[in-house]
């Protein structure tokens, strides 16, 4: 009964998850449907086969995740306890709210920026990260076409340390308060880079990542591998990664490299031997390959 009783809670879990999952798209549907429809930097049909697949990332991003970043951060959770010395936690813990939660974003965007770099840089990371790269048409859903491994992996970049920092949770319930603000503006700002919106942002560009700034992260042509930050730009101007013409878009997005078509193709495309890329037709010069740091 008792074993029952608990699968029970559990269905409960996922379903409630499910309906928020699902009420969060249709909120994001009906934000960002008529501003790409309207200000398009290339407008596109919004209903193609893709969105479907672009669809079925969307939960699996909400969902696989969670599970695969519960141990790195209970580690980080034990070794705040155990090495940071309980007079830190105590300082952090008298700053006002708003301090805390300044210090957690930053902190954490930080983590997010590098996390995001060696998702670039390490070859071995680069073969999860591919896949939120292979789109040749970036718009808003494409902030959540991302293998659970590379999602998981530059959110634990940035959430460790404030979790050892004392700045998140698990620490006190004011904690988890600033976590779950923090990943909900985090992840709501990561569906607006990736909107196909035409604007430029004036000075704002200066602080927050926007559009133009993340659509030259997803251009197919130089210059690649710019523009690494989540929400502060200041992190691309302080490494050397930044990139943002006036008034100029990029001509094509995605990469050189070729992707199973099928979500189950795509989530065992990282273990698995690269596909070998189509020959040439006769007599027309092969592309230069990227290699893979491209995207
Ligand atoms: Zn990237
Ligand atoms: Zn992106």
């Amino acid at each position: 009964m008792q074993a029952f009783l608990e699968h029970h809670q559990h269905v409960r879990g996922y379903l409630l998850e499910g309906l928020r999952a699902s009420l969060w798209l249709v909120l994001l549907t009906a934000v960002f449907v008529p501003l790409e429809w309207l200000f398009a930097v290339r407008p596109k049909k919004i209903l193609r086969g893709s969105v479907l697949r672009d669809i079925g990332f969307y939960f699996i991003s909400n969902f696989l995740p969670p599970f695969v970043l519960m141990l790195p951060l209970a580690a980080a959770a034990y070794v705040a306890y155990t090495f940071v010395p309980a007079s830190w936690h105590e300082t952090v813990e008298s700053w006002p709210f708003w301090v805390r939660g300044l210090a957690a974003f930053v902190v954490a965007d930080f983590g997010f920026y590098w996390g995001h770099r060696w998702a670039h840089e390490l070859p071995f990371m680069w073969r999860f990260h591919a896949l939120h790269h292979a789109p040749e048409h970036v718009y808003f859903l494409i902030s959540a076409r991302a293998h659970p491994i590379d999602n998981a992996f530059i959110r634990v970049c940035g959430l460790v340390p404030i979790y050892i920092l004392g700045l998140g949770a698990p620490q006190s319930v004011q904690g988890t308060l600033v976590a779950t603000l923090l990943m909900l503006a985090v992840t709501f700002w990561g569906f607006f880079i990736h909107a196909n919106v035409r604007w430029r942002l004036g000075p704002l560009e200066w602080l927050l990542a926007t559009p133009a700034f993340h659509l030259w992260h997803h251009t197919a042509t130089e210059p690649q591998n710019r523009n690494f930050a989540s929400m502060l730009p200041v992190w691309d101007r302080l490494f050397g990664t930044h990139y943002l013409p006036r008034g100029q878009w990029p001509a094509a997005y995605g990469i050189n490299e070729p992707i199973p078509q099928t979500i189950v193709g795509q989530l065992l495309h990282p273990f698995l031997p690269p596909i070998k890329p189509r020959p040439e037709p006769q007599g027309e010069p092969a592309p230069q390959p990227s290699g893979p740091i491209a995207g």
